[in-house]
């Protein structure tokens, strides 16, 4: 229970934060709804425009469609259940277990296990950069941010090991220059594999992943050209499948960025325009943590 609450206060104080922003970015916006009432509306899969592939572990109410004080809610986040793929490809990385019913116990209590880096969730500075900050020391306000989402699906449907370039980058900033503190989010398609863990992973025949990712160049460039706080993907990693060296991760780490993993629902984005907000658990120390990652319209 006690991590329910503290879960459900984490998530108060970022919608907190998030009225504060969209009340400073839009003056005369009216921005009244209380926030535990602002809750998702349930939609059909063929209303979210990704039918087919959808996991069976992903909730019908995600939230995909909600009307918030300032405009749409798009829910990122994979559902956390057994199955989930995992990085080092552990097939029950993520474990509940329920400890009391309310058939039995009058109230209803589980207890989760999980590695940190499990389903969408965030790197902190510490987990490739000795001595940067865990995740308990991000500061709530980088917590939301301004996001751009390039779209790569179909170099990355040509090619698995496809990493997004410098120059795809400038060609995207012919639409207007990536602003400085915002959320870079890669759209590879990758997120329809998610029910299918081996297609998600997708590793040859000597165990090595194929998934697309980030060029280190480009990393470079979105990192001390354009200064901006996250990078964002729908795959298992920033770096791509098949990187032995974790480039983007070290580079990106040491300068004291965030990174976001295994997003869902990126399609459903405007390349520009929307807000971010990623809320990951505080955990002391933590190099990572599974997160709440959602975005609201224009
Ligand atoms: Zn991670």
């Amino acid at each position: 229970m006690n991590s329910n609450k503290a879960m459900n206060k984490l998530i108060w104080l970022n919608v907190a934060a998030l009225i504060c922003f969209v009340n400073c970015q839009m003056p005369t916006a009216a921005v009244t709804a209380p926030a535990e009432k602002r809750n998702e509306e349930s939609i059909t899969p063929s209303d979210s425009g990704n039918s087919s592939s959808r996991s069976s572990n992903r909730s019908v109410s995600s939230g995909d469609s909600t009307s918030a004080g300032g405009g749409p809610v798009i829910d990122l986040t994979h559902v956390l259940a057994s199955g989930i793929p995992d990085f080092h490809g552990h097939p029950d990385a993520f474990q509940y277990k329920m400890l009391f019913t309310i058939a039995k116990d009058g109230f209803a209590d589980g207890q989760i296990s999980m590695p940190e880096h499990i389903g969408t969730h965030v790197d902190a500075p510490c987990h490739f950069s000795a001595g940067s900050p865990s995740i308990d020391e991000m500061p709530a306000a980088n917590m939301v941010v301004p996001c751009v989402v390039i779209d790569v699906r179909d170099e990355a449907r040509k090619n698995p090991d496809y990493c997004v370039t410098a120059e795809k980058i400038s060609e995207f900033e012919k639409g207007g220059a990536i602003p400085e503190h915002s959320a870079v989010l890669l759209l590879t398609g990758w997120s329809d594999r998610w029910s299918d863990p081996a297609a998600y992973r997708n590793p040859d025949s000597a165990g090595v992943m194929h998934f697309p990712g980030f060029t280190t160049e480009a990393a470079d460039y979105l990192a001390n050209k354009r200064q901006v706080n996250y990078l964002g993907i729908d795959t298992l990693s920033l770096d791509p499948g098949n990187s032995k060296e974790y480039g983007v991760h070290h580079l990106t780490l040491k300068k004291g960025m965030h990174l976001i993993e295994n997003l869902d629902a990126l399609d459903k984005l405007p390349a520009r325009g929307a807000t971010l907000v990623c809320a990951p658990l505080r955990i002391k120390g933590g190099t990572g943590s599974p997160a709440r990652v959602f975005a609201i319209l224009p």
